[in-house]
């Protein structure tokens, strides 16, 4: 053998043998088990109750963790005797006293069972991560179609859900998002926020990307923040929608 062939043929023995110092195949099962550290406990709510490490925002007892948006004064929408609430009409949105980073939000909201309008002006509400970036809530039933980035459960303008999920209007709905929140770094987005929606159980936003804030009009902007309230939408048409059962788990 030459020497020039033999170069080659000893740096592929040697980065072959370290590559095979690294991956080995483990010859038995304990080389590819990890106990440690042991993830918390968390025990699950029975029936739709929060699990025992959420913080729970709204019980239905009181709107002690909410305050007006317009202001900052006491939130102004109705408590209702069903441990529920509702939106009152152009008394603005409410939003959480707490601020949050990447959570876990689970929320149940329903349209009134009594249909009024169209479009978007049935039943339109909204849930709002960070303050900022609206997950649609929307009465799409009974054929009240809409632009489909603006239907119900769109990451409003900028992701059509995968699937209309909703039960019928007046009728409770479940919303589990995770939210990852964006990333910035000197002014500047470094790392896109992310949402994944399930609605009554079913995936209608699959780990989308947030592409920044989701207004009515024009595009989406990326303004740097920390963290920031859960924001619930008063549409000023006299939705009526109704929120219960609302709880956080924060996931940073
Ligand atoms: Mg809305």
């Amino acid at each position: 053998m030459s020497k020039l062939k033999a170069v080659p043929l000893a740096l592929a023995v040697l980065f072959g043998g370290w590559v095979g110092a690294q991956e080995k195949e483990p010859t038995t099962p304990e080389e590819t088990e990890i106990y440690k550290p042991v993830p918390p406990k968390v025990i699950p709510g029975k029936a739709g109750a929060p699990p025992s490490d959420a913080i729970v925002l709204f019980d239905g007892t009181s709107f002690n963790n909410w305050i007006s948006s317009r202001d900052s004064t006491n939130a102004k929408w109705v408590l209702n005797a069903d441990g529920s609430m509702t939106v009152k009409d152009k008394t603005g949105d409410i939003q959480t006293k707490q601020s949050f980073g990447s959570i876990q939000l689970h929320i149940e909201w329903k349209s009134p069972a009594e249909v009024q309008l169209d479009g978007q002006n049935r039943g339109n509400s909204g849930v709002f991560l960070n303050g900022i970036y609206e997950v649609q809530v929307l009465d799409n039933n009974n054929n009240n179609d809409t632009y489909v980035n603006g239907q119900v459960g769109s990451i409003y303008k900028q992701h059509v859900p995968l699937a209309m999920a909703s039960v019928p209007s007046g009728e409770w709905n479940t919303y589990d998002i995770i939210y990852h929140a964006p990333v910035f770094e000197k002014g500047q987005k470094i790392k896109s926020g992310t949402m994944t929606v399930i609605h009554n159980g079913v995936l209608i936003q699959d780990h989308v990307e947030i592409k920044g804030t989701t207004p009515y009009i024009g595009w989406p902007k990326n303004p740097p923040h920390g963290k920031g309230p859960i924001k619930l939408q008063d549409h000023g048409d006299n939705s009526r929608v109704s929120y219960r059962n609302i709880w956080v788990r924060e996931l940073d």
